[in-house]
C-alpha cells in the first residue's frame, strides 16, 4: 500500500514539475512525514525508496531515531520549543522551523555544544495566521541576516504552510509570492548561507506548491494514510 501511494506522489510531482516555470530547475526533494505513523511503516517507506523523513514532535522522533535501523535524513517539520534544541541537534539533518531569534540561538547554542553545525530553514508565516508558527514576512530579512551571523547554523532556505483553504486553489497566489520571497533571497550575499531549499506543500496542496516553485515537499497522509490519534 505505502509502495503504491508513493509512486502516485511520485508520479503527481513529475507532472507538476512538468508545468511549471522551466527556470525552476531543481529536482524536488520528498519528505515523507512519518509523525504519527509507526516503525513498520517507516520501513516500509524507505525500503520502497524514501530517502526523508519528517517528523514534528521531539519525543516522538527521539523514539524512533533510536529505533530506527535505516539510514536515512531526518527533518524537523514542526514547531519546535528552545528547550528541547538541545534534543533536535542531535538528531535531525534539517531543522525547518525558525521563526524567532530566541530559538536561532537556542540551537545555535545547543549546536555548539556538540560541535555541529545546524541547517536550518526559516518558517514563515505568509498568510500571517495568528495560530500558525512562523516569522512574518516584514521581520524576515532581519531574522534571516542573524541566523546567517550564527557560527553553528547555515540557512539552506524557507518554510511555509499554507492555511487550510476550502478551495486549495486560494494557495496558489501565496506559494507564488513564497517563491518571490526565495527567489530574493538567493541573490543576496550571505556570509555561510547556501540558500537553496523552499519547503511548501502538504497532501492536500503539494501539486500546486511544486508548479508554483516548491524544491521540498512534505508529504504525510499521501504516503501513508490518515493518522490515527
Ligand atoms: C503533518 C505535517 C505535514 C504533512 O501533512 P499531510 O497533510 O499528512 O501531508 C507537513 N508539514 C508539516 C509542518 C506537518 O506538521
Amino acid at each position: 500500500m505505502i509502495e503504491e501511494r508513493l509512486q502516485e506522489v511520485r508520479s503527481n510531482i513529475e507532472a507538476s514539475k512538468a508545468k511549471r516555470d522551466a527556470s525552476f530547475d531543481h529536482d524536488v526533494l520528498l519528505v515523507a512525514v512519518t509523525k504519527n505513523h509507526d516503525i513498520y511503516a517507516m520501513r516500509e517507506a524507505i525500503d520502497a525508496g524514501v530517502t526523508d523523513i519528517g517528523e514534528n514532535r521531539i519525543q516522538e522522533a527521539k523514539e524512533k531515531f533510536e529505533t530506527l535501523d535505516r539510514q536515512v535524513t531526518w527533518h524537523l517539520i514542526g514547531h519546535l520549543q528552545t528547550n528541547k534544541a538541545k534534543q533536535a541537534v542531535k538528531m535531525f539533518d534539517l531543522i525547518h522551523s525558525v521563526d524567532t531569534l530566541h530559538l536561532a540561538e537556542a540551537i545555535d547554542k545547543a549546536a555548539a555544544g556538540i560541535g555541529k553545525v545546524q541547517k536550518v530553514l526559516v518558517q514563515v508565516n505568509l498568510a500571517q495566521e495568528e495560530s500558525k508558527s512562523g516569522i512574518y514576512e516584514d521581520e524576515l530579512m532581519d531574522l534571516l541576516h542573524k541566523v546567517d551571523e550564527m557560527e553553528n547554523l547555515q540557512l539552506m532556505g524557507l518554510m511555509c504552510i499554507a492555511p487550510n483553504y476550502e478551495d486549495v486553489e486560494e494557495c496558489r497566489p501565496l506559494f507564488a509570492k513564497m517563491r518571490k520571497i526565495f527567489d530574493k533571497v538567493k541573490e543576496i550575499s550571505w556570509q555561510t548561507a547556501n540558500i537553496k531549499y523552499l519547503s511548501m506543500g502538504m497532501t492536500h496542496d503539494y501539486t500546486i506548491a511544486v508548479e508554483e516553485g516548491a524544491n521540498v515537499v512534505r508529504v504525510g497522509t499521501g504516503i501513508f494514510g490518515p493518522r490515527q490519534y
